[in-house]
């Protein structure tokens, strides 16, 4: 049995993870943890958990606790899965892991040293077309790759215009967005950027010179330049991707969401071709490989070395945003 315990009375926990732990073979929700009493009692209540807390030594201390779901806001990613991995829980952690890549780098020692799974929530690649898409560029199916545009603008949501505007010290674009389109590039061209540049907008929503739009160019290795736009501020638009290779391009339609979504076509001299996907929830399909994971089966959809790849990429990013210069990318 793996009994879970929530760190975080979040509203991605609520949404979409607290039913993808519960679809899972022999798993249970114990408890979670809210640094108030209040809203975590109100978060147990609605979400029909047995109990809550607001010390996480209750949880490290609980036997029937195998695993922890760390979704508290970003600066607080890194102490939590120290403790957790210390006290032999496994852990599934959000996204950024954490807001330094030293940080990141103690996180996947400690965990090893523990003997305990590390995962991290990048959702995008459990995202059936991207795996589908993944598939065919490893297969050559466009020849060799060229350059990869991606679009990831919207209109951050009313009810998250909290920290991810408002808190410089965690929040912004970089690490809550534009890290899961590295993560999917990572994912689907099989290699880190070796350079990376950006600008960034500010002001529209972010305050305090935080960034709530960019653009950024990345060099892959083979000569792969891939572009990205992301935005909070963008209403009407339709995330997606293109894969330009030598003999055809792939274009990947409303794929960029949490939603078990996403349209995939091929461009060829053969004309314009749908090529069918067979969709599933992502948060569904996270939870199996972590869970089949801590089972001792394979490894979690992305591991703590995906998370501290995405992080170190994303950091690069701002520090070119912030320097205007081109920033290698050195990943430890
Ligand atoms: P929320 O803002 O909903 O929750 C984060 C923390 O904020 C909670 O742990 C909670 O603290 C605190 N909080 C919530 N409501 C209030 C309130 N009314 N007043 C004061 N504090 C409050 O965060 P998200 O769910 O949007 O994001 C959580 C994490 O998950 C982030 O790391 C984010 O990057 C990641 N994320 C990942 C997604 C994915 O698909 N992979 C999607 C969305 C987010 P407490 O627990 O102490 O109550």
């Amino acid at each position: 049995h793996i009994g879970w315990a929530l760190i975080g009375a979040s509203n991605v926990a609520r949404q979409w993870i607290v039913d993808a732990i519960r679809v899972q073979n022999d798993s249970s929700i114990v408890t979670v943890l809210s640094s108030s009493d209040e809203r975590g009692a109100k978060f147990a209540n609605e979400n029909a958990i047995p109990a809550h807390v607001t010390d996480i030594g209750a949880i490290l201390a609980d036997d029937r606790v195998n695993a922890v779901y760390i979704s508290t806001t970003n600066q607080f990613h890194h102490v939590q899965t120290i403790a957790a991995a210390a006290a032999g829980k496994h852990v599934l952690c959000e996204k950024p892991l954490a807001l330094r890549v030293t940080d990141a780098h103690d996180m996947i020692a400690a965990c090893r040293k523990a003997g305990v799974v590390l995962g991290i929530n990048h959702h995008l690649r459990c995202n059936a077309m991207h795996q589908e898409l993944r598939r065919l560029l490893a297969e050559g199916v466009i020849g060799r790759l060229n350059a990869v545009r991606v679009f990831h603008a919207n209109f951050l949501a009313h009810a998250l215009h909290g920290w991810r505007i408002n808190d410089a010290g965690g929040g912004g674009l970089i690490l809550d967005s534009t890290i899961h389109d590295i993560d999917t590039l990572r994912f689907l061209i099989g290699s880190n950027p070796t350079h990376v540049m950006a600008m960034t907008q500010s002001g529209r929503l972010a305050h305090d010179g935080m960034e709530d739009g960019i653009m950024v160019i990345m060099r892959f290795p083979g000569d792969v330049l891939v572009q990205i736009h992301g935005s909070y501020t963008v209403p009407f638009s339709e995330g997606g991707m293109e894969f330009y290779g030598s003999d055809g391009v792939l274009v990947g339609r409303d794929c960029m969401s949490q939603r078990p979504a996403g349209r995939l076509f091929i461009r060829n001299a053969d004309g314009e071709r749908e090529i069918p996907i067979h969709h599933h929830n992502l948060y569904h399909y996270a939870l199996a490989t972590f869970s089949a994971a801590v089972r001792g089966r394979g490894q979690p959809a992305a591991t703590g070395e995906d998370g501290l790849a995405a992080l170190t990429i994303a950091l690069a990013i701002r520090e070119s945003a912030l320097t205007g210069r081109q920033i290698e990318v050195d990943i430890p």
